[in-house]
C-alpha cells in the first residue's frame, strides 16, 4: 500500500515498524463544543485507513486523544502562549465546571462517531490525566538544553532543533520573512512555543510543577500520550491540514529532542471540508453539525458516503447537492444488497462466471493507491450496474448472487456502511403472492392482477421475473 507522507511530500510504500502491526495516533477533539462535519472528515479517514489495514491483515492499534485542557484561543493559539482556555471560557459562559463541559462534549463526540460507524479507537486518553507524563518530557527538554524556564513559564527553544520546519516547510529562515508574532515577554525567540505556562489567579485548571502552578501547552499533550501508549516512534500520525503547523511541527521538535528518536514515520493530513466553497464559520451560518444534516432528511450513513466520495487529499466541498447525490447512491447500494439477498432460488444460468474477482482486484488497487475512496466507490457502482443488468435480464443465479454478495461484504469491511436490513416480507404477503402465482400459471390474469393490487394496497410491490419467479419489495 502507498500513502502520501507529508514529511517526504510523496507517496511512499507503507512498511510498519513491526511486521504485521500498525500504531496510529489521531489528533482528537478539543471538547469545548460539538464536533462539526469538518472534524468528522478528519476522523472518518483514519477510520477507513484502519479498516483497510485490518482488511490487509495488519493488527492496528489506534489512540485518539481528548483535549480537555488548554488549546488556547487567540491568533497565536497555535503558539500556545497567550489567550484563554477554550474549555474554561465555555465553562464560565454556561456556569458549569470545565469537567462538566468536557464531559458533555466528549460524550457528544463519541455518539457522533458511533452514528457514522467510526470504530472506537483502542483508547481515548484525556490530556488532564497525563500531566505527569508531560512534566517528565518537559524536564528532559530543560535538562538537555532544548527548553528554558522564565518566570514560571517554560518554552521550547526552536533554534536548538536543527530540523525545525521539516514537516511544514516553516523553517526559521522562512518564518523570519513571514508575519510577526506577538511576542511573549519571557520568550527568547518569537517562534518558541510554550511547554508549560504559569496560571493566572483566575485560571481554574492548574497543576503543580517544578516551575509554577500552571498548565501545559497544547502540543506537549500529544507527544506525551503518543509515547505513553505507542512508544517513542510510531507508524502513523493523522490530523486535519491545519494541524501541520505549528501543532505537528512542534510535536516533532519536542519529541525528537527528548528521545533522540524519529517520532513518526508517516504523517497523514486530511484537507479541509469547505461548505459551498468557503471555510466553515459560525458567523457565516455555514457551520454544520450532524443534527443539521439529519434535520434536512439525510442519514449519518449518507454523510459517510458523501465524505468518502472525495479523496482525502483534495478539499471537500460540502453542498446539499452533494448530500442529495449521496442519498441516491446510498439508496442504490441498499437496493443492490437487498436484491442480492432476495434473489429467487434458481438453477445455474449464463451469468458472470468467475469474473467477480475483478471487482475485488480493482477495489484493492484503488485503496492501495493512497486510499482512493472515490475510485473504490466507482468500482462498487460498476459492480452494481452490471449486477442490476443481469437481474433485469434474469441471468443471475443464486450461486452467482452469493459470490457478488461476498465481494460486497468484503469491500464493505472497509467502506463501513451500515445497511438497515429491510423488513422481512410478512407471511401474509408471501401467501397472497403464491396464490397469485398459481393464478398466473393457470393464465387467470384477471384474478392474478387483483391480487397484485391487494399486495400494493398493503405497501408491497411485486416484480415478475422470467421462469415464473418473482421479487417482492416494500414500497
Ligand atoms: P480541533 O478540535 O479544532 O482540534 O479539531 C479536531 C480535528 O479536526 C483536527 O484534526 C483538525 O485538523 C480537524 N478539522 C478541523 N476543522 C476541519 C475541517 N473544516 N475539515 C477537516 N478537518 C478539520
Ligand atoms: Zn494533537
Amino acid at each position: 500500500m502507498k500513502i502520501y507522507n507529508t514529511l517526504s511530500k510523496q507517496k511512499e510504500g507503507f512498511r510498519p515498524l513491526n511486521a504485521g502491526k500498525v500504531s496510529m495516533y489521531i489528533c482528537g477533539p478539543t471538547v469545548y463544543d460539538r464536533i462539526h462535519i469538518g472534524n468528522l472528515r478528519a476522523y472518518l479517514i483514519p477510520d477507513v485507513l484502519r479498516k483497510f489495514l485490518e482488511y490487509s491483515s495488519f493488527e492496528v492499534r489506534q489512540i485518539k486523544n481528548i483535549t480537555d485542557v488548554g488549546h488556547l484561543m487567540e491568533d497565536n493559539v497555535a503558539q500556545g502562549d497567550t489567550g484563554e482556555d477554550k474549555i474554561e471560557k465555555k465553562a464560565l459562559a454556561e456556569k458549569k465546571t470545565p469537567a462538566e463541559i468536557a464531559g458533555f462534549y466528549e460524550n457528544y463526540f463519541h455518539e457522533t462517531e458511533k452514528a457514522l460507524n467510526i470504530l472506537p479507537a483502542h483508547f481515548f486518553p484525556r490530556a488532564t490525566a497525563h500531566i505527569p507524563q508531560m512534566l517528565k518530557i518537559i524536564q528532559i527538554l530543560i535538562d538537555k538544553g532544548f527548553a528554558y524556564e522564565k518566570n514560571g513559564n517554560v518554552f521550547f527553544d526552536v533554534t536548538k532543533f536543527a530540523d525545525y520546519g521539516k514537516l511544514s516547510g516553516n523553517t526559521l529562515e522562512n518564518l523570519k520573512v513571514g508575519a510577526r508574532l506577538e511576542e511573549h515577554p519571557d520568550k527568547k525567540n518569537p517562534w518558541d512555543f510554550a511547554l508549560w505556562l504559569k496560571a493566572p489567579k483566575e485560571h481554574i485548571m492548574k497543576w503543580d510543577s517544578p516551575w509554577s502552578v500552571g498548565y501545559p501547552g497544547w502540543h506537549i499533550e500529544c507527544s506525551a500520550m503518543s509515547m505513553e501508549y505507542l512508544g517513542d516512534t510510531i507508524d502513523i500520525h493523522t490530523g486535519g491540514e491545519d494541524n501541520i503547523f505549528p501543532h505537528h511541527e512542534a510535536e516533532i521538535a519536542q519529541s525528537e529532542s527528548a528521545t533522540g528518536q524519529k517520532f513518526v514515520n508517516y504523517w497523514l493530513h486530511i484537507r479541509h471540508l469547505l461548505v459551498d466553497g468557503e471555510k466553515m464559520a459560525k458567523s457565516k451560518g455555514n457551520f454544520y453539525f450532524l443534527e443539521d444534516i439529519e434535520a434536512k432528511g439525510y442519514s449519518p450513513m449518507e454523510l459517510r458516503l458523501a465524505i468518502l466520495s472525495s479523496h482525502y487529499r483534495s478539499q471537500m466541498n460540502f453542498t446539499w447537492a452533494v448530500m442529495e447525490q449521496a442519498k441516491t447512491n446510498f439508496q442504490k447500494i441498499s437496493e443492490f444488497v437487498y436484491n442480492l439477498k432476495n434473489i429467487p432460488i434458481s438453477s445455474e444460468k449464463d451469468s458472470l462466471g468467475n469474473e467477480v474477482s475483478k471487482y475485488t482486484e480493482k477495489f484493492e488497487k484503488a485503496m492501495d493507491d493512497d486510499l482512493n475512496t472515490p475510485l473504490a466507490l466507482s468500482v462498487l457502482y460498476e459492480m452494481i450496474t452490471e449486477t442490476n443488468k443481469l437481474i433485469a435480464e434474469n441471468k443471475l443465479d443464486t450461486k452467482q448472487a452469493k459470490n457478488i454478495l461476498a465481494v460486497w461484504e468484503k469491500m464493505n469491511k472497509v467502506f463501513g456502511f451500515v445497511i438497515e436490513a429491510k423488513q422481512d416480507i410478512p407471511e401474509e404477503i408471501i401467501k397472497i403472492a403464491e396464490e397469485r402465482k398459481t393464478f398466473r400459471n393457470n393464465k387467470d390474469f384477471e384474478k392474478s392482477d387483483k391480487l397484485r393490487d391487494k399486495i400494493l394496497e398493503k405497501g408491497y410491490a411485486i416484480e415478475d421475473l422470467k421462469n415464473n419467479e418473482y421479487l417482492i419489495k416494500k414500497q
